[in-house]
């Protein structure tokens, strides 16, 4: 067992430090990412904090606690006691989904605060089937609804009166979040804030829709009613909302709405507790509408999907993790209940290790599972209660290793662009480009290109500067346009004069987009060079260049599983130091 641990310790070194980048560019050093800033030190993560879930002073001790990031109790007792117990940020969380009892135990006009679909049905919350209180489901409440603001109101007051230093939400999304699933919500509080958002709207586009439907007066407009006289229903709407008039305003108008609610509940929850707090989200970056409250938090606490049956490391916590970087916010990750319930069941407390060592590789930081929520459509909810034995010596060893962890940025020659309003057409997706970056053991980060929802995110010529090559997905947008124009160009931050059509195409979309055809194994060479934020980048020297990179992985090899080839690889690097003032 003792050989075990220290060969798991060996294994996490070499995640970590093992990818220390030689100088591949002979004499240029190494390249810090351009990721965006990140909050203050004492309201977010450290990469060395062991980040608790679930509250137990009992085992703050044997983990080396030192966050408590989600559901802290709250009671100023508990806060204190972890406080001397060496835990320096306590949050505790309120829910805007799952306090079903809560919210029917404070008023009578409970009804008034759930979500409603088209057919004004009350939505329940499709995950909480099992669960029942006084002969009523669990509904999916409005906040757009004032009933339902009074009660996070005095929950608001309530957890801040414990005196925390970190307020988490659960289900954050409120009403925005039943929007493209569930077809909601069309209640009347949400009907007055889509007629209020409509006569706000001065663009040309929204005047131009609303005149060719014939809504010449809002004074009276209601949403459903508009659409039911035109002989949509429920189950219709769900099926076809996207195709239907206004659906892009609509879900506009709801994603404003509840950004704009929990920035307010943010600012509330400082102003009761008079100072600033950390303040984080279960947000799992999988979507635009998962992003928009990147730029308020200070961190996420979320739930990443870690694909467990396949019983392999998953790529999707490395998109995850990169897109954060891109964000400048650190990750407390745990898995879904998916796949805590398959953990339960087959007993792979190896596999929760990999997602452990995986994230502190990466600099983010997985939740102790010393207790999960499990869910399953069958089983619905139950918990696993992780045996200490099997991970408490992991985080202890996180705890050693401090070190080697805190003050360290991840090297970057590399950038994928990720463009939120690409997104929002569902294109441009980088989740597979990142995979295979870190399949091939290229080191690389993500810069985020922001937008109306996506609010403070701008890619520059001089955030590009210090990469070798920005990659674009083959099908963002401005790529796919036949002719490309110059301001297309300077929108993703690059001097368009600098670039020739087929140069771009081979370097942003072309070699680089097709990652995974085999192109990186052929060996042909490129021929072009551009530039991309002022830096030459010389293709040829480029192509060779991953093939040099990865030497301790053997090279990028068919059929190599990501796990094996992150293994002794680069992947997570964590070797450059951070330049104190340099905004990093
Ligand atoms: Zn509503």
């Amino acid at each position: 067992m003792v050989f075990r641990r220290r060969l798991f310790g060996v294994a996490i070194l070499f995640l970590m430090m093992g990818g220390m980048l030689p100088d591949v560019d002979g004499g240029n050093g190494l390249w810090a990412a351009a990721t965006a800033d990140r909050p203050p030190p004492d309201i977010t993560l450290r990469r060395s904090d062991v980040v608790f879930m679930y509250d137990n002073p009992a085992k703050y001790e044997p983990y080396g606690c030192t966050v408590m990031g989600w559901a802290g109790h709250g009671d100023a007792k508990r806060v204190a006691e972890a406080h001397a117990k060496g835990v320096r940020l306590f949050a505790t969380s309120i829910g805007f989904r799952t306090e079903g009892r809560g919210v029917i135990d404070f008023t009578e006009k409970f009804l008034d605060a759930a979500c409603y679909d088209l057919d004004a049905k009350p939505i329940t919350v499709p995950w909480l089937w099992d669960h029942k209180y006084k002969g009523h489901p669990y509904y999916w409440w409005c906040t757009n609804s004032p009933e339902f603001r009074r009660y996070l109101e005095h929950r608001l007051q309530q957890a801040m009166s414990a005196g925390p230093d970190g307020l988490h939400i659960d289900d954050y999304t409120g009403t925005a979040g039943c929007v493209t699933w569930l077809g909601g919500c069309f209640c009347r509080h949400c009907m007055a804030g889509f007629r209020q958002y409509l006569a706000q709207q001065t663009t040309p586009e929204t005047q131009q829709t609303l005149a060719k439907l014939g809504i010449t007066d809002l004074t009276h407009f209601d949403y459903g009613e508009f659409l039911r006289s035109r002989g949509v229903q429920r189950d219709e709407y769900l099926k076809r909302r996207w195709a239907m008039p206004l659906a892009r305003e609509f879900l506009d108008f709801q994603m404003k709405a509840n950004t704009q609610f929990v920035v307010e509940f943010r600012r509330q929850a400082e102003k009761l507790r008079g100072r600033p707090m950390a303040f984080c989200v279960n947000s799992g970056l999988s979507s635009p509408e998962a992003l928009a409250i990147a730029p308020h938090l200070t961190y996420f606490c979320c739930e990443v999907d870690h694909q467990a049956a396949k019983g392999q490391l998953p790529g999707h916590p490395i998109y995850v993790y990169k897109l954060a970087d891109g964000l400048g916010r650190p990750v407390a990750s745990t898995a879904s209940g998916y796949d805590w319930s398959f953990v339960h069941e087959h007993k792979k407390e190896g596999l929760v290790r990999l997602w452990i060592a995986l994230s502190y590789a990466m600099g983010h930081n997985f939740m102790a599972p010393h207790r999960q929520w499990c869910y399953t459509q069958e089983k619905g909810t139950h918990w696993y209660d992780g045996p200490d034995e099997a991970y408490a010596w992991v985080y202890q060893f996180v705890r050693r290793q401090a070190r080697l962890l805190d003050g360290y940025e991840a090297v970057a020659p590399v950038a994928v662009l990720y463009d939120n309003a690409a997104r929002r057409q569902g294109r441009a997706n980088i989740e597979p480009i990142c995979i295979r970056l870190a399949e091939l053991n290229i080191p690389f980060t993500v810069v985020v290109q922001g937008d109306d929802w996506l609010e403070g995110y701008q890619v520059r010529p001089e955030k590009l500067a210090g990469f070798r090559a920005v990659i674009v997905p083959k099908d963002h947008p401005v790529l796919a346009e036949k002719n490309l124009r110059a301001e297309n160009f300077s929108r993703l931050g690059c001097r368009s004069e600098r670039f020739g059509r087929w140069g771009w195409r081979r370097l942003g979309c072309g070699r680089f987009g097709r990652l995974g055809t085999g192109w990186w194994r052929s060996g042909r060479r490129g021929f072009d060079w551009r530039r991309c934020g002022g830096r030459r980048f010389d293709c040829r020297r480029f192509a060779g260049w991953p093939e040099r990179a990865a030497p301790l992985a053997g090279g990028p090899a068919k059929g190599r599983s990501p796990g094996r080839l992150a293994g002794p690889g680069r992947l997570g690097k964590i070797v450059a130091p951070t330049h104190p003032g340099s905004g990093q």
